[in-house]
């Protein structure tokens, strides 16, 4: 199949996951897509496609014959699309770009407009699918889902061409970080795979931000304003105590590349009692320790001076920079690389200021790179994405496949 008529197809499925819910997959519908894509597998002729009790869906391409010692590729990417926006009745358009604006929507006027998304230049001449301004597009990762399928089903029908064996499997819930949870790996049975759920074509990304969370609460002592002197303990102001104590300029605002930050994402007080609740970020391991470490002194400080218990820390890690895992198999690297190379695209190695399933995956034992899959502006009604991107990652990944699996030029890095 066609791998435009592909993606077009699943982002007309609404997958939405949902942060709020306690169950797996958090959303029902997600299992509609997961059905859909297991009989779409053992059509293209995978085997043991199915979806699991959780809504993960896997298969496996059998190696060619005469490849069955090569070690097993995994690839992986997730069908659900973020809370952030509608993911339903998402009404995509194929628009042929001569350059400048593209009015995503004549009644509301939005528009995808060149001078804010200065990426569209590269695309002029190209054919991008874009959303109709009112829901986001899907392409993250619809577009992964549809890349990994369309490189399979090519060499399915192709058996002359020599590749080891290959695990799919297609995640629900990624947008709300549980991709991972129950992903099983023993059945999945690769040692090393990727994930291809990154953005613009060429992105290749084997380290992220290692992540805490710090909740911090402060309990005052309130009495009638009027007669508090020597008294009153203010859990409010102790709150903003707390917060200026912290670098000002280590915040998401001011900090790139690899720099980290403490991020205050939510304030909630009054005399009696404070909450803050804080994001701790680093790519760094020793600067990632340090950063917690200080919250634990500012913590100590204010106790000090007001008294035991009245700041309470609770720091818990979230996940780590895949980086140190991904180091002993640099093979990985040198292998996206090259089938990048191949396919004539450049590839652009940056680190990632968040996480990834992959991030996660890698501590449970299973190394996972990020590959791209050419979609821009995840997440909201801008996002797109360029046709001849998605072919090339498709390309791209049956090269992938394809290459020698590389494991003998680990020590080159
Ligand atoms: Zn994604």
């Amino acid at each position: 199949m066609d791998i435009t008529e592909r993606f077009l197809r699943y982002v007309s499925v609404d997958t939405q996951s949902d942060e709020c819910s306690h169950t797996t997959p958090t959303a029902e519908k997600e299992k509609r897509m997961g059905e859909a894509l297991t009989a779409e597998m053992t059509e293209i002729g995978l085997h043991g496609a199915h979806t699991d009790g959780y809504g993960y869906v896997y298969g496996w391409l059998p190696a060619s014959v005469g490849c069955e010692s090569i070690p097993t590729l995994g690839l992986i990417a997730h069908m659900d699309t973020s809370p952030d926006a509608s993911g339903a009745n998402v009404k995509p358009r194929i628009v042929h770009y001569e350059g400048g604006d593209i009015v995503l929507n004549a009644e509301t006027g939005v528009k995808l407009s060149a001078e804010q998304f200065e990426s569209l230049n590269a695309y002029v001449g190209q054919d991008l699918i874009v959303t109709d301004g009112t829901t986001l597009l899907g392409a993250d990762d619809k577009a992964g889902v549809a890349e990994i399928l369309t490189a399979l089903e090519h060499l399915a029908a192709h058996p002359e061409i020599p590749h080891g064996r290959v695990a799919v499997c297609i995640t629900p819930d990624e947008e709300v970080g549980a991709g991972a949870d129950h992903f099983d790996l023993e059945q999945f049975g690769a040692a090393v795979a990727y994930t291809v759920d990154g953005g613009e074509l060429g992105g290749l990304e084997y380290e992220n931000f290692n992540a805490a969370s710090a909740r911090v609460t402060v309990r005052g002592v309130n009495l009638h304003p009027g007669s508090a002197k020597n008294k009153m303990k203010n859990a409010a102001l102790i709150a903003v105590e707390f917060a200026t104590l912290l670098p000002p300029a280590e915040t998401p605002a001011h900090t790139e590349g690899y720099e980290g930050f403490y991020h205050l994402n939510r304030i909630k007080a009054n005399e009696t009692l404070a909450k803050l609740h804080y994001l701790i970020r680093d790519h760094d391991w020793e600067r990632f320790q340090k950063r917690k470490d200080f919250f634990t002194r500012a913590a100590a400080w204010l106790n000090e001076k007001y008294g035991p218990g009245t700041v309470q820390l609770e720091l818990t890690d979230s996940y780590y920079n895949m980086r140190e895992k991904i180091e002993p198999h640099m093979y990985l690297i040198h292998r996206a690389r090259s089938a990048f190379r191949k396919v004539g695209v450049e590839t652009r190695e940056e680190p990632i200021r968040g996480g990834t399933d992959g991030a996660r995956l890698s501590y449970m034992g299973l190394p996972c790179p990020n590959l791209s899959t050419g979609g821009v502006n995840f997440h909201g009604v801008y996002e797109y994405i360029p046709v001849q991107s998605m072919e090339k990652m498709a390309e791209m990944l049956v090269c992938l496949i394809t290459e020698e699996d590389g494991t003998k030029t680990n020590n080159i890095t």
